[in-house]
């Protein structure tokens, strides 16, 4: 539609990135470009416009960039789901499977009331593996998760369709196959 195939065109696609045969898709060109930044977020504030929405959770580090702006526009409130090691109050962690080794993320106990709605928001679905240890964080606390979002999916990987099948309902800007 109107949104994506726009915000598509201003995504870079740097070959063999950061490793041979990788594809990284580059989303530094979106944010650079004015016009691109303001569609990407407005898809966003479209999607969860007078829904109830109590929180934006971001993951570490793009998803910064997009829930921030968001949670700023849905007057909701902004929680980081960070790289483990970084909160400095009590904390949750869920560890997860990459494909070399395992990587954590990490929760303030305080981040949400339970019941709490929230959309949860990174730049990029490629496993899934990364969203699925945040969204059970999320979940640990008892807040409810209304949609995981994400600007890029990449679908061969499976990611969106692994989180669907865990009852996550998945929205995201544009996808690569
Ligand atoms: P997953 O956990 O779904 O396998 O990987 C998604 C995470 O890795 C996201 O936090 C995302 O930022 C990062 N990521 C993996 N591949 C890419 C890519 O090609 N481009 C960008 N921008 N991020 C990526």
């Amino acid at each position: 539609d109107y949104f994506s195939e726009s915000i598509k065109k201003a995504i870079r696609t740097v070959p063999d990135w950061p490793k041979p045969g990788v594809s990284f898709r580059d989303i530094t060109t979106v944010l650079q470009d004015k016009t691109a930044f303001r569609k990407l977020i407005d898809a966003f504030v479209h999607r969860y416009h007078g829904e109830e929405i109590d929180a934006v959770a971001a993951v570490d580090a793009r998803g910064f960039i997009i829930g921030s702006a968001l949670a700023y526009e849905l007057n909701a409130s902004l929680v980081l789901v960070r790289k483990k090691g970084k909160l400095p109050f009590d904390t949750l962690v869920e560890d997860y499977e990459l494909e070399y080794g395992t990587a954590s993320v990490e929760l303030h106990k305080d981040a949400f009331k339970p019941g709490d709605k929230v959309v949860l928001v990174d730049d990029l679905i490629a496993t899934g593996g990364t969203m699925l240890a945040a969204s059970r964080l999320i979940r640990r606390i008892g807040a409810e998760i209304i949609e995981v979002a994400a600007m890029i999916d990449l679908p061969d990987l499976g990611g969106s369709r692994k989180l669907q099948d865990e009852g996550l309902p998945v929205y995201t800007v544009c996808s690569f196959e």
